[in-house]
């Protein structure tokens, strides 16, 4: 029986990249391996990756799953981008750094947990505020129950058992600040896992919303004023810092040197000085810190870390629509340098 093979990549979008898919019939014996399947292209000029004149990409499967959405033989393939001309990375392909940065770090074992947040969006206006109006205050909303503080819990929970069924490194969900938003973690990962894996997730929440006729946001800061934006807090660690304090200390540090800020921030997602407020639990943009328990420094470190002595650091500063691959890269070659 002919199955359905899913290609997914990422555009060329600016500023912030999105996905893009479309569908292979395959006529053969069912693979689940990406160096089985076939290379295939798309027009990029449709998608910002190219010019009319120019206009194929190749795509390169590098990822495969079960499709939990169509179900029996069928797959979803995560691919790259690749330039006609030499099979070379195309510009906006950001995991062929991902790949290079973990081959050269990769006796430092990192380990990357992403906390995707995300708002669930209805007609322009997030999912459950009134109409033409606002909903009460943050503050009941946070990982609440009941039908007056949450909306979308059924498609948040789809969207779980898909990740699940896909075999997706899936860590838990849970509804957030402002009514409408919502969290699912990724992780424990290595630098290109982490990335494959949350690109993954993100189809599927954007393909599981359309059934609802809701639009998925990751928009740093979906509503001005006094609502929490939305980021992509990313926790990391190294075998080093798995069994010993220093090297929680030293990769804290690393990560506030002056030229490091700056390169960082360039990465975390467009929109960050609107969400990087020092409000809402978030240090300012222009200042770096970082401490024990404090979700208003750039970087946390658990309170279970400094009792343990051990464990991971989590950066607060990426936006949900920050491009994983690009913070797990940076990541990963700051502090593993420094280390
Ligand atoms: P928060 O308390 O900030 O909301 P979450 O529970 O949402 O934290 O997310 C924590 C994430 O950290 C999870 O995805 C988890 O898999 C990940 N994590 C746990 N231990 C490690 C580690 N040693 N290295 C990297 N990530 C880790
Ligand atoms: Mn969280
Ligand atoms: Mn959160
Ligand atoms: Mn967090």
């Amino acid at each position: 029986m002919a199955y359905r093979a899913e290609y997914i990549w990422i555009d060329g979008t600016e500023p912030t990249a999105e996905v893009r898919s479309k569908t292979k019939i395959i006529d053969g014996p069912v693979v689940k391996t990406p160096a089985k399947l076939s290379i295939w292209g798309f027009d990029g000029s449709s998608t910002n990756q190219a010019t009319g004149d120019n206009s194929d990409v190749v795509l390169k499967p590098v990822f495969v799953c079960p499709d939990p959405i169509r179900g029996g033989d069928n797959i979803l393939v995560l691919c790259e981008t690749l330039l006609t001309e030499d099979l070379s990375p195309h510009p906006t392909n950001t995991r062929a750094a991902a790949v290079a940065a973990l081959k050269k770090h990769k006796k430092h074992e990192p380990w990357f947990g992403l906390e995707q947040e995300y708002t669930l969006m209805k007609g322009g206006w997030p999912y459950g505020f009134p109409t033409q109006g606002f909903p009460g205050p943050q503050g009941p909303y946070y990982c609440g129950v009941g039908a007056v503080k949450i909306v979308g819990r059924e498609l948040v929970e789809r969207h779980t058992t898909a990740c699940m069924e896909a075999g997706l490194k899936i860590a838990g969900t849970n509804a957030e600040v402002m009514p409408g938003q919502w969290e699912f973690q990724i992780g424990p990962a290595d630098t290109v896992e982490v990335g494959d894996h949350l690109w993954m997730a993100r189809y599927l929440l954007y393909r599981i919303a359309e059934e609802y006729g809701v639009e998925v946001s990751i928009e740093a800061k979906p509503m001005k004023g006094d609502w929490n934006g939305a980021g992509m807090h990313t926790n990391f660690s190294t075998k080093k810092m798995r069994s010993n304090y220093d090297a929680i200390e030293t990769a804290a540090k690393s990560l506030g040197g002056k030229a490091k800020i700056k390169e960082h921030l360039a990465g975390y997602g467009q929109g960050i000085e609107d969400r990087l407020t020092g409000d809402h639990e978030t240090q300012r943009f222009d200042k770096y810190s970082y401490g024990v328990s404090d979700r208003g420094a750039s970087v946390r470190i658990p309170w279970q870390v400094h009792q343990d002595q051990k464990g991971y650091i989590e950066d607060r500063r990426p936006n949900a629509n920050a491009d994983p691959y690009v913070v797990a890269t940076l990541i990963t070659n700051t502090v593993c340098e420094a280390l």
